[in-house]
């Protein structure tokens, strides 16, 4: 494709409000799910998000099975026993509920399912030299997959990549072709207000992270620009509420809406957060959202000669009280306080020792740090995560 053409695509269908979830079988139906299995993780069978799914589905006599024997973070091998125990139950299409994990372990279930040449085939750094668009990926016809996410923060049911522990080579590696998009996502906040404060805030913070990167990478799709806007306004409209009052629907409607979109925005890239976060949260096992969190405004700050006059404009549509880029982060930096998200990563244990290897993992993080508002070396985010670690955040002129 010549560079100067460019492809977009939007095409999953939403269900979004309270009690969304009611309508599950129906989909199921309509979409020709004879006898979907469904996907959790092990900790979700005692919670309330699958016990209002499951007694849905039964009362509807919806026939299903269901798999959750993952980790926390779905390694290779957990997807390949779901592909087993999809074969032996007989079953023709999925349901994802739960977090990134649920989804992430459903999506490989289902491509696993038909493409038994193995998942490291479309491991995403090789896909993006063999298929340069999504129309360019061979057709399979991967079981139709329903998501119902429980947290509000990956995104992970409106994307088409699967992240996947490969527990061998201690590594993460993503995954990713069309079809495992879901046919159907139903963002319903009765799944979502069981989850404890710290966690509401955290996954909440990667929502927003993902916004705004999207937002400040110079990549050309105006569409999710546009969507990573009133993205950023629905989290300030709403995650401190849903942090503080567990029970209002209301926010967490809208904390789901705010995650989804951000999965359609950051189409348009990621950046110097994500590229440092995923090193980070491999070899240190800290929660991705809290690294973003706390990430976030030493990466805008080594950003702002690329990106100021563009949050400037961000910070006039949020309506801020000062409208240029130290007032976003001013708002930003009271939003993480109000949150209760630490300044700085050293508060959560870590310290800059590893400095130039977390530089280099960094910018070898191809699929965030390509699409950075502006180009970083490898000494440049060893220099960031230093700032990040010691709390050094430079002001700018008034
Ligand atoms: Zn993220």
């Amino acid at each position: 494709m010549p560079p100067s053409v460019h492809y977009w695509n939007y095409p999953t269908e939403i269900f979004c409000g309270a009690e969304a979830l009611h309508g599950l079988a129906q989909r199921c139906a309509l979409l020709g799910m004879r006898k979907p299995l469904l996907v959790t993780d092990p900790g979700m069978l005692a919670l309330e998000p699958y016990a209002l799914v499951s007694a849905h589905l039964q009362q509807s006599r919806q026939e299903h099975g269901v798999f959750s024997d993952l980790a926390s973070n779905p390694s290779l091998e957990d997807v390949q026993r779901g592909v087993l125990a999809f074969h032996a139950g007989g079953h023709d299409s999925l349901i994802a509920l739960g977090g990134g994990s649920a989804m992430d372990a459903a999506k490989g279930i289902a491509l696993l399912a038909v493409a038994p040449e193995g998942l490291q085939h479309f491991e995403w750094s090789r896909v993006i030299e063999h298929y340069p668009s999504l129309a360019d990926f061979p057709r399979l016809q991967l079981p139709t997959l329903i998501a119902l996410p429980t947290t509000a923060g990956t995104g992970s049911e409106l994307g088409r990549e699967a992240v996947l522990t490969d527990s061998q080579q201690q590594i993460k590696r993503v995954i990713s072709h069309p079809g495992m998009l879901p046919a159907c996502v139903i963002l319903d906040p009765l799944l979502t207000r069981s989850l404890p404060p710290a966690l509401t805030a955290a996954t909440g913070m990667d929502a927003l992270t993902h916004h705004i990167e999207a937002f400040c990478s110079p990549l050309y799709h105006p569409m999710s620009s546009g969507v990573a806007v009133e993205g950023i306004r629905l989290v300030q409209q709403h995650l401190l509420q849903a942090v503080t009052n567990s029970q209002d629907l209301n926010a967490r409607e809208g904390m789901l809406v705010a995650s989804a979109m951000a999965a359609v925005a950051f189409q348009k890239g990621l950046g110097g957060v994500h590229a440092l976060a995923h090193p980070l949260g491999a070899r240190y096992h800290r929660h991705h959202g809290l690294l973003n969190a706390i990430l976030l405004p030493y990466v805008l700050v080594a950003n702002r000669s690329a990106i100021a006059q563009d949050i400037a404009r961000l910070a006039r549509y949020l309506q801020l009280p000062r409208a240029d880029f130290q007032g976003f982060l001013d708002w930003l930096l009271a939003l993480r306080a109000e949150l209760g998200i630490p300044h700085c990563l050293a508060d959560i244990g870590l310290d800059s020792g590893d400095a130039e290897w977390v530089g280099a993992q960094a910018l070898a993080d191809i699929s965030s740090s390509d699409t950075n508002a502006r180009p970083l070396s490898a000494a440049d985010y060893s220099q960031i995560f230093r700032n990040a670690v010691h709390g050094v955040l430079p002001r700018a002129p008034a």
